[in-house]
């Protein structure tokens, strides 16, 4: 099956009891023992497996062609999980692409894992200093997100993983920005590809979730599966049933997405208040030629800097009306951000700079939207 059938029909069924073609939510948090100690469909408790998740991870599965996938409550809870699961034998250090997700920079710097672990930033877009920065001392875990956000930098995922390999490291990449439909890292060989699921694959910002797809059984995923049941950090069934409904839609949605998301762009780089636009389907971005190799599409999410001061891009921010000021990316409706006054102190956004993750609304109403917004501050 091709990825739209696999994200349509991939762990789900027809209900054998009902009829029902909408998999049931199931509540239950208990099943129960035969007398022969057995249970019916292997449920024993809802923290162990339950029958929404396990659909869930077996579709999410299908749709990067892994070997397993194991999921969490949130995002930052697959996020420490992976960095945690780190087999005891690995060095603890892990290399990191610098324009990591601010919540992971903030879980480095607030909480233990930021001690117990020795975190080497490096920028990724320069395969020289990540070559001789995993060679520097005994690595762990590398650790690449691309397109990165606020800034959309793009690493070669391919090169990447091929230095991890050959250090003896397991490599992992945040794949939210990207999406299963646009970017497969566990086929350019990558050992764990992870999802803030909260955000494309749920896509209506109305669940909160996480999940990590592994390409093959080894000590780590062994651990991660271990402890998502023992430390229980797990999604509630209903939210696996909300991303189920959502990855239905995932690939119709990102492709219009993709497709807004250009016009926007090359809209806003023809503007005359804008200094700069960070979207890699355009020629003029860095990354373009690798996005273009690695990438079925790319992507809904851009950043521009507008020609002026902080004040200016606030403004803009605070001037849409069909564009919805707000964090968070990957949803139905279009939001902007200003980073640089949400991350405050920590970041490394620009003070001029705006992130646009693109909804599912006509683009050129967005593109209407955004030339009102920007008359409102001067040439
Ligand atoms: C939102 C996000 C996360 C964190 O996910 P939550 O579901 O909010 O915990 C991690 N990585 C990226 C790229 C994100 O956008």
């Amino acid at each position: 099956m091709r990825f739209e059938t696999k994200a349509v029909h991939a762990g789900r069924e027809i209900d054998p009891t009902t009829g029902a073609v909408t998999t049931p939510i199931h509540l239950s948090t208990t099943y129960e023992r035969s007398s022969d100690g057995s249970y019916t469909d292997g449920f024993m408790y809802s923290r162990g497996d339950n029958p929404n998740r396990r659909s869930l991870e077996e579709c999410l599965t299908s749709l990067e062609n892994g070997h397993d996938c194991v999921t969490y409550a949130s995002g930052m809870a697959a996020i420490s999980s992976v960095i945690e699961a780190l087999p005891e034998e690995k060095p603890k250090r892990v290399v990191m692409a610098d324009d990591m997700y601010f919540g992971v920079r903030t879980m480095l710097m607030e909480t233990d894992i930021g001690r117990r672990f020795d975190i080497v930033t490096v920028d990724m877009t320069d395969l020289d200093k990540v070559k001789s920065t995993i060679e520097s001392a005994p690595t762990g875990l590398v650790w690449m997100e691309t397109p990165s956000n606020p800034q959309i930098k793009i690493i070669d995922i391919e090169a990447v993983a091929e230095m991890a390999k050959q250090a003896g490291a397991f490599s992992v990449i945040d794949n939210t920005a990207a999406t299963p439909v646009l970017q497969q890292p566990l086929s350019l060989g990558v050992d764990f590809s992870l999802h803030s699921v909260t955000k494309y694959i749920g896509g209506h910002s109305d669940l909160l979730l996480g999940a990590v797809i592994a390409a093959e059984d080894n000590d780590m995923l062994q651990n991660l599966r271990a402890w998502q049941h023992a430390k229980g950090a797990v999604p509630s069934s209903f939210d696996c049933w909300l991303a189920l409904r959502g990855v239905q839609s995932l690939s119709a949605r990102v492709m219009m997405q993709c497709s807004s998301a250009k016009i926007i762009a090359d809209f806003l780089e023809a503007h005359e208040k804008i200094e700069a636009v960070y979207y890699p389907g355009l020629k003029s971005h860095s990354g373009h030629d690798i996005a273009a190799k690695q990438m079925k599409g790319f992507g809904g999410l851009l950043s521009f800097k507008v020609k002026g001061s902080e004040k200016d891009a606030l403004k803009v921010a605070n001037s849409v009306n069909i564009i919805t000021q707000a964090t968070s990316l990957g949803g139905t409706h279009t939001y902007i951000e200003h980073r640089a006054s949400v991350e405050k102190e920590l970041t490394m956004a620009p003070d001029n700079l705006l992130r646009l993750s693109v909804g599912l609304e006509n683009a050129e109403d967005l593109k209407e939207d955004l030339e009102q917004a920007l008359s409102n501050i001067p040439v």
